[in-house]
């Protein structure tokens, strides 16, 4: 299937400056990142906070240009934000934050916050409109008295409705969900997913969906790739990833996973700092942190690779027959 969106050795540097007289400096918060969604499929990119995460989804969304490689949405580059062509191309796509509070307006009722993105794009007569509000409303199991509240009169987890509600309002084709359910009950996180899932099945959205939290993120992805300091590190089948993860990171984060039932995995606890991008270490970024780290990893950035399994995998290790044993 052709895929929606593409990004292909995508990179996004920021330039710093520590301090007013500091020398400034170059973060790279995106790294040569190669992704696919395809209609109807969840990409789920998971990493821990800095790892560059939310900036793939901006550059997936148009609202970051990259520096080197590309985004495409149905093959077609992404047009500059304030073109002729931004408008149509954003209603085809659509963000969803964590903070459902922040990212409504107090004052505007339910059914005035999905409706905005309709009188935005000019989609539909008031009485169309009002329908269509109704019918969100519906689809994401808020009752209709709900429409006249205001965003503070409801629960967390209604709030996150109201809003995938006004996400979904322009039909968009591709969602961009950033921790979308962090800051909500876990029972709540649940159903969220489960309604993002069906959601999915109904209408053949694609999404990205970013997260820390691998369980989750196995919960709705079709595929994962997971991010460190800005790199994919490894991407592929979800089953395969967790039945057998190759990259040392990826097999922190699995065996952090609680498993069901009596086999448990030896948890791999790893030490040293958390990444930073703006102190990016030589060769692997992730070598202080690795416990299989070799000489060359200290000099080398290891290249991506595909494997026979279809994953990718940028780790020296990947490269070795033996690499699954390590
Ligand atoms: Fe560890 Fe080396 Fe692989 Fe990096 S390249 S993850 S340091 S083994």
């Amino acid at each position: 299937m052709m895929p929606l969106l593409t990004l292909e050795a995508a990179s996004r540097t920021y330039r710093t400056r520590h301090g007013l007289f500091g020398k400034p400096s170059d973060v790279r918060a995106v790294d040569r990142v190669s992704l696919e969604v395809a209609p109807g499929r969840t990409l789920g990119i998971v990493g821990e906070s800095g790892c560059g995460k939310s900036t793939t989804g901006r550059l997936a969304l148009g609202l970051e240009t990259p520096d080197a490689g590309s985004v495409r949405f149905r093959n077609t580059a992404m047009p500059p934000q304030g073109s002729a062509e931004w408008p149509a191309l954003r209603r085809h796509m659509q963000l969803v934050f964590q903070d459902p509070l922040g990212a409504m307006d107090r004052r505007l009722t339910i059914a005035a916050q999905i409706a905005e993105p309709l009188h935005i794009h000019n989609i539909g007569s008031p009485a169309e409109r009002a329908e269509r509000v109704a019918a969100l409303l519906r689809d994401v199991g808020l009752r209709p008295d709900q429409a006249a509240r205001h965003p503070h009169e409801l629960s967390g987890g209604q709030r996150q409705r109201a809003v995938l509600a006004r996400a979904l309002a322009t039909d968009p084709a591709l969602l961009v969900c950033d921790e979308p359910i962090s800051a909500l009950d876990v029972s709540i996180q649940a159903q969220i997913v489960n309604m993002l899932a069906d959601l999915q099945a109904a209408r053949g959205i694609a999404i990205l969906f970013i997260s820390h939290d691998l369980k989750v993120i196995r919960q709705i992805s079709h595929d994962i790739a997971v991010m460190y300091l800005g790199r994919v590190v490894e991407r592929g089948d979800p089953d395969t990833i967790f039945a057998a993860p190759i990259h040392p990171y990826t097999k922190a984060l699995v065996s952090a996973v609680p498993t069901p039932g009596p086999r448990r995995r030896e948890r791999i606890v790893l030490t040293g700092e958390p990444p930073n991008p703006a102190d990016r270490p030589t060769g692997c970024a992730f070598h202080p942190r690795c416990p299989a780290a070799m000489a060359l990893c200290r000099a080398e950035d290891p290249p991506a690779v595909t494997l026979p399994d279809g994953r990718e995998v940028a780790c020296h290790l990947a490269l070795t027959p033996d690499r699954i044993a390590a």
